[in-house]
């Protein structure tokens, strides 16, 4: 079998990849390892019903007269109507630290401006400032690391604006700890707050189900359970990739979303980059009763929140760090048509390694999820009131769980703290998109795959 284009990896970045190429060239072949499309963000059925993972919020909002925002960049590329979409934007979200401070945000911007003229009105006209800055700021110019924490105290000289400003923007996207490339910030900044979060009418099932319809209409292939074992090069030009059951596929262009070590091990080849730490995540999805109402902050969307003196976005030494985290409502978007389920899901920093060194024990990593979920539900009940009488079932994915569905190196969902930004490494004829050049979450990663296929492949195919 012979095809001009291969892509690895069935999640956003690839499937997203693959539909713009299909426009022009049909005969794409895109290979998932798993037994099901959507990579990061993907879904399971228990008791009874399906669970989505790696969705609370879509962010990059935007309405549809705004013509260069990202979305409708992005719907224009792959020739997808908002309507087939059913966008939701979020009621208001909350960034929280317990005893200090709270502001909110919704997708007007004027409600976190207003909010920060309220409670921090020393920063107030550096945050106006800051504002300008990020919308000048070329983020994809290529610079040296520009510490974004000490640009934020530069204009605001509060610590805790300054920490409670980062702390959705490294939750939502930054694979490095206690900080963020001024590039990055600028990036999350602009697609959080300047434009905010919004989620389908449907599940994550629709919107995968929805891409490959496209993709397939168009002659695209997808092969599930097709994992990647084998790149087969001669020095920098590729030639095809050998599956896990032995078949052999040859091909003229490969487009890897598997991220860089990743990939790098599939030629057999070691990157060389510094080992720099991986960020893991615990998520525990509690399912509720349908009629259960939330007695605090129930019409929130998601609250980020820190109960620390001083926020630590960092690998924490124990299983869990449950001193700040993130808690998604997904059913508090605007004109939900049915709500789709009732739940609170609550995501916390972890610890790769500890994790992994449970595993070996019997019995006790399924014991240490349960623990987890115990331990985050009263977190969750401080903020949101008690809610344990109305769960139905609960469901705890640790970074072991991230790991065996999309293989990446220790379950890392943002991936190698070094980004590729040009998706070039080193080969004639193959390059990289996704979360390790550096576009994260749902639409970034779709970005990625299309600006990839736009400036390396559709040209040469
Ligand atoms: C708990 C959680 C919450 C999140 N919340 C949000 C959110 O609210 N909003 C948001 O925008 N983003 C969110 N994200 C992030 C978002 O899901 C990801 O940034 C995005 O989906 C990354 O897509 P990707 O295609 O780059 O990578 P991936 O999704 O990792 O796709 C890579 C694919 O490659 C496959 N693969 C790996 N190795 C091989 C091989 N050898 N051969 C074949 N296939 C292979 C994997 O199985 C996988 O399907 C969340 C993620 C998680 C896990």
């Amino acid at each position: 079998m012979h095809v001009p284009l291969l892509i690895i990896g069935g999640g956003l970045s690839g499937l997203a990849a693959a539909l713009r190429t299909a426009r022009f060239v049909p005969d794409v072949l895109l290979l998932e390892k798993h037994s099901r499309i959507g990579g990061l963000n993907s879904y399971y059925y228990r008791n009874n019903r399906l669970f989505e993972t790696g969705l609370h919020a879509i962010t990059n909002y935007a309405p549809p007269k705004v013509k260069n925002a990202p979305l409708n960049r992005l719907l224009r590329q792959l020739k997808i109507k908002r309507s087939e979409l059913d966008l939701h934007e979020q009621n208001q979200s909350e960034i929280r630290f317990l005893g200090r401070e709270s502001l909110l945000f919704s997708n007007n911007f004027s409600l976190l401006e207003s909010q920060i003229a309220d409670k921090f009105p020393a920063s107030c006209q550096g945050f106006l400032k800051l504002k300008e800055l990020i919308e000048q700021y070329d983020p994809f110019k290529p610079l040296p690391f520009i510490s974004a924490k000490k640009i934020l105290m530069e204009h605001l000289h509060d610590d805790l604006l300054t920490d409670m400003l980062l702390c959705p923007l490294m939750y939502y996207g930054s694979s490095i700890e206690n900080d963020m490339d001024l590039g990055q910030f600028v990036i999350m900044f602009k697609a959080i707050f300047l434009e905010g979060m919004f989620r389908p009418g449907g599940t994550i099932k629709d919107l995968l189900d929805l891409l490959q319809k496209h993709y397939t209409d168009h002659g695209g292939s997808i092969r599930t359970q097709a994992g990647v074992q084998r790149i087969l090069h001669s020095g920098n030009r590729i030639h095809g990739v050998l599956l896990s059951n032995g078949e052999e596929i040859l091909c003229d262009h490969i487009l890897s979303t598997i991220g860089s070590e990743e990939t790098f091990a599939l030629l057999d080849k070691v990157s060389g980059y510094k080992i720099l730490p991986r960020l893991g995540f615990v998520e525990t999805i509690f399912e509720l009763k349908e009629d259960s109402t939330l007695k605090h902050s129930h019409d929130r969307t998601i609250i980020f929140f820190n109960s620390a003196d001083r926020f630590s976005y960092q690998q924490p030494q124990t299983l869990v760090d449950f001193k700040s985290g993130v808690i998604c409502m997904p059913q508090n978007f605007q004109n939900l048509p049915g709500v789709p389920f009732k739940e609170v899901r609550t995501t916390h920093l972890a610890n790769y390694s500890e994790w992994q060194n449970l595993q070996k024990e019997n019995n006790s990593y399924s014991s240490a999820k349960e623990e987890t979920a115990l331990s985050s539900l009263p977190v969750a009940e401080k903020i949101l009131g008690n809610f344990a009488q109305n769960i139905v079932y609960h469901d705890t994915f640790t970074p072991l769980t991230i790991e065996r569905y999309t293989s990446k190196i220790n379950g890392a969902i943002y991936g190698n703290p070094i980004k590729i930004k040009n998706g070039d490494i080193g080969y004639d004829n193959l390059y990289l998109a996704g979360t390790d050049q550096g576009f994260l979450g749902i639409i970034g990663s779709m970005l990625s795959g299309v600006s990839i296929v736009n400036q390396h492949i559709l040209p040469r195919l």
